[in-house]
C-alpha cells in the first residue's frame, strides 16, 4: 500500500430525526496529493479534485470490503475521470488527459465543464471483492447534466438513488511568489433528504445552502468538516455519527507489478528482456511506475520454468 502524506478529515451526521443525512469532508492534502501524482493542468486538477471529494463524501457510510467507483465518461477534452474510494477512508483517481486545459470562463473561473464535456455518470457499487464473496455490482447511471461535478453528484443521488440531494465541492488553486501552482484548499458537503422530511426542513436547508458561501473559501480560513455542516444547515442542531481520515492511497505495489508481469506471455516476456533488458509498469491511478530489471525479468522467466 502507498499511504502518501498526512490525512484529511470526513465526517458523517444525521439531523432532523434522521430525515437528512449530511456528510463533510476538507481534502486539500488528498488532491494536492494526487494533482502532484498526475501532473494536472488547473483546470483538471479542479474537475479530479472535485470528483475525489465527491467519491469519498458518497462512499462514508461504506463497510469493511466494500468499494464504490464513479466514472465521468465526457466528450471533453479531459477524456474521462474514474475514482474509487474504499471504507479505509482511501481514495484514488485519475483522468485520461491530466495535462488537458481550456481557457478560463469570462467571470475568471475554471471552465470545469468545458473540460469534461457531455456524457455519461457512472457509479458502481461493490462489496466483498477482497475476500471472495464478491456480489453482483450496483451499478447506477444518469446523464452528464451540467459538467461541473458537484451538480452531477446530486442529479445522480436525485435520479438514480431517488435521494434528493445538496452537495457542494470546490478545489482553490494558486500560485505561489516563485509561481509554483499549488491545492490551496479543497473539500465539500453532501446534504441527503431522506424519506419523511419535512417541508419546514426541507425549506430550511434550501435557504441555509443557498446563503452558503464556496466551500474553499471557508476552508482556506480554516473551517473543518463540522464548520462547514454548521453553516450550510443554517443553525439546524446535527448530530456527528461517524469522523473518518481520507487520503489519497493506492493499493498497487512493485509485487503486484511483479505478479502481473509474471502474467504475460512467455514470448512477450523474452522479447521485452531481450530487447528492453527489462520492463516497467505505470499503475493508472496514482501514476507509480514500477521498472522490473533485466533480472528481475529473468527471475520470472525461470521461475516459469521450474514450475
Ligand atoms: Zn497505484
Amino acid at each position: 500500500m502507498n499511504d502518501f502524506k498526512q490525512s484529511d478529515l470526513m465526517i458523517r451526521a444525521t439531523a432532523a430525526d434522521d430525515t437528512v443525512r449530511c456528510m463533510a469532508a476538507v481534502t486539500t492534502r488528498t488532491v494536492a496529493e494526487a494533482v502532484e501524482r498526475h501532473q494536472t493542468s488547473n483546470t483538471v486538477a479542479a474537475a479530479l479534485g472535485r470528483t475525489l471529494t465527491g467519491t469519498l463524501l458518497l462512499g462514508s457510510s461504506l463497510k469493511e470490503f466494500d468499494r464504490l467507483t464513479v466514472q465521468i465518461a465526457g466528450d471533453g477534452d479531459i477524456g474521462g475521470i474514474t475514482t474509487e474510494a474504499n471504507a479505509e477512508g482511501t481514495v484514488r483517481g485519475y483522468v485520461r488527459n491530466p495535462a488537458a486545459d481550456v481557457p478560463l470562463k469570462a467571470n475568471g473561473k475554471l471552465d470545469v465543464s468545458g473540460i469534461v464535456g457531455q456524457g455519461m455518470f457512472y457509479v458502481m457499487r461493490e462489496s466483498g471483492y477482497d475476500m471472495g464473496l464478491y456480489r453482483e455490482p450496483y451499478r447506477g447511471s444518469v446523464p452528464i447534466t451540467s459538467g461541473e461535478i458537484a451538480e452531477d453528484f446530486a442529479y445522480y443521488l436525485t435520479q438514480s438513488e431517488q435521494i434528493p440531494s445538496a452537495v457542494m465541492l470546490g478545489v482553490l488553486m494558486r500560485a505561489n511568489d516563485s509561481g509554483e501552482r499549488y491545492v490551496e484548499a479543497a473539500g465539500g458537503l453532501m446534504i441527503q433528504l431522506m424519506p419523511g422530511a419535512s417541508d419546514k426542513t426541507i425549506r430550511e436547508i434550501e435557504e441555509a445552502v443557498s446563503r452558503t458561501p464556496h466551500t474553499t473559501s471557508m476552508i482556506r480560513e480554516g473551517a473543518t468538516p463540522v464548520d462547514l455542516l454548521r453553516t450550510a444547515l443554517g443553525g439546524m442542531e446535527f448530530e456527528v455519527m461517524e469522523e473518518r481520515a481520507v487520503r489519497f492511497a493506492c493499493p498497487c505495489s512493485y509485487e503486484r507489478a511483479v505478479s502481473l508481469i509474471s502474467s504475460i506471455d512467455h514470448a512477450e516476456l523474452e522479447s521485452m528482456l531481450r530487447e528492453d533488458a527489462g520492463a516497467a509498469m505505470t499503475c493508472h491511478f496514482c501514476n507509480e511506475t514500477y521498472r522490473l530489471n533485466e533480472s528481475a525479468l529473468e527471475n520470472i522467466l525461470r521461475e516459469r520454468l521450474a514450475a
